[in-house]
């Protein structure tokens, strides 16, 4: 059978495009190495009229069909399962901008396209195609969809359903849905392109999107601020938010054990502010029509007041695109090296209200440690849209293979903890593999049932990236 539904997709996409063995290898196992999978072939369409072909291929012969872009998800959504029933199909080769239109300010994307590819062509029509995370060099635009990512720009502008216009999906039934019109208003019926948007491919395989371009901000400025504890964060975030309007496009926020993790380990990122394992840090970004001057000087009636209250212990404005870089690579390179040089973590990408994260962190903190004393929680993201990334880390003289042991019950102490404070377990990266036995544990039920019943609608074979969210 294998050999057959290689040989159809040979067929199909010629034989360069169809990748076995040592070749097909890299596909197969997720971004961490920690999750593998096996796979009939990975398949490489060229277009979307392929992608159609090789999905009325799959109804025929009955194989499933993992959709994956850049591979770099965090949950095992684009890594297939052990059967080696499936086919991966990489968007690698969907990867032109169709048009970029400044005066609709649209751009039409296909899925295999980089997010920094995005970026690029929105630059070069002087628009601003808002969407930045840490991967952006590497992840696709079709996985962003996907997962409906969020990374450090949605305060302001929003995670990728609110920078989505429309979409081209292939459907189950190996059709084209062609609903990339970039209408800014279109009450013809069910949002269809929000059905897609973090399906995680278990629903169609998105092709191309129409995105939501933005004028160019005249100017940004990026600043690094300390604080004694994260309730002085939660009222200086209330005011910056009061002061600053919607030019407050980034804040970032930093818990003191990593900032000091940083500076142990990884030595070639300067630090901005003196570490202190006490203390919260922010990453904080103003975009705007105004001249820099005019935004300094907002930044300063701002952060002045509070230093003179002590709700701000210190802040540094970044002076120069250079000090802005280093800013912003301390977020999104140098936390993510500092905490592997330190070894394995138990991760989470947990959503809050932003008024409950100060209990949600005492609470989580003294159930983690009854379970293990000393256990480290490495705390980063998004403060401004109540998204923390949750990474437990080993305690003093336990080992690696200790802490993973413990996983599932260190899961279940923290999303417990997440849930009886009116949250959700995942805010942007998604349920995947790793988080779907859990979710039914914590999401509504009418809800997952309904999720159950759209399932069954639009894909009643399972064809599409089985075993994944549900
Ligand atoms: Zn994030």
């Amino acid at each position: 059978m294998s050999h057959q539904i290689v040989e159809g997709l040979i067929g199909l996409l010629g034989e360069k495009q169809v990748l076995v063995g040592e070749d097909a290898a890299a596909y197969l196992t997720d971004r961490h190495g920690r999750l593998r999978g096996n796979a009939v072939c990975v398949a490489r369409p060229g277009s979307t009229e392929e992608v159609a072909g090789l999905v009325r291929l799959a109804r025929r012969f009955g194989f499933p069909v993992v959709p994956q872009g850049g591979n770099t998800g965090l949950v095992g959504g684009a890594t297939p399962d052990e059967t080696g029933n499936a086919v991966v199909l990489s968007t690698v080769r969907l990867n032109r901008i169709r048009n970029v239109d400044a005066q609709d300010n649209t751009l039409i994307a296909e899925a295999g396209c980089t997010l920094s590819q995005v970026q690029a062509a929105a630059l070069d029509a002087d628009r601003l195609f808002p969407l930045s995370l840490g991967s952006e060099g590497s992840c696709t635009i079709g996985g962003n969809l996907s997962t409906n990512a969020g990374g450090t720009q949605v305060l302001h502008y929003g995670n990728t359903r609110a920078l989505t216009l429309g979409l081209e999906v292939v459907t189950a039934d190996g059709e084209i849905w062609h609903g990339l019109n970039g209408l800014r208003k279109d009450n013809t019926g069910y949002s269809l392109r929000d059905v897609f948007i973090g399906a995680e491919g278990t629903l169609g395989v998105v092709t191309a999107a129409t995105l939501k371009l933005f004028p160019r901000p005249a100017s940004q400025t990026t600043a690094f601020l300390s604080f004694a504890g994260i309730h002085a964060v939660i009222g200086f975030f209330d005011r910056a938010r009061a002061h600053l309007g919607p030019s407050l496009t980034a804040f970032e926020l930093v818990s003191g054990l990593l900032y000091k993790l940083v500076e142990s380990n990884v030595p070639e990122q300067p630090l901005p502010l003196p570490a202190s394992a006490a203390h919260w840090y922010v990453l904080l970004e103003i975009s705007g029509v105004d001249g820099e001057e005019q935004v300094r000087e907002r930044l300063a009636a701002l952060v002045g007041p509070a230093i003179e209250r002590q709700l701000v212990l210190d802040a540094v404005v970044a002076d120069s695109p250079a000090k802005t870089g280093s800013l912003w690579r301390l977020r999104h390179g140098a936390l993510g090296e500092a905490q592997r040089r330190d070894g394995p973590t138990i991760k989470h990408d947990i959503a809050l209200p932003v008024s409950r994260i100060p209990d949600f962190l005492d609470a989580g903190a003294r159930r983690l440690n009854e379970h293990t004393p000393g256990i480290r929680p490495l705390v980063f993201g998004h403060l401004g849209d109540g998204n923390l990334h949750f990474n437990l880390a080993r305690a003093p003289g336990q080992s690696p293979e200790e802490l993973l042991r413990h996983e599932e019950a260190l899961h279940e102490i923290t999303y417990d903890t997440v849930h009886q404070h009116g949250g959700a377990i995942s805010a942007e990266h998604g349920i995947g593999q790793v988080k779907r036995h859990v979710l039914p544990r914590y999401k509504d039920p009418v809800a997952l049932k309904l999720m159950k019943k759209i399932k069954l609608a639009l894909d009643p074979e399972g064809l599409f990236n089985p075993g994944k969210v549900l």
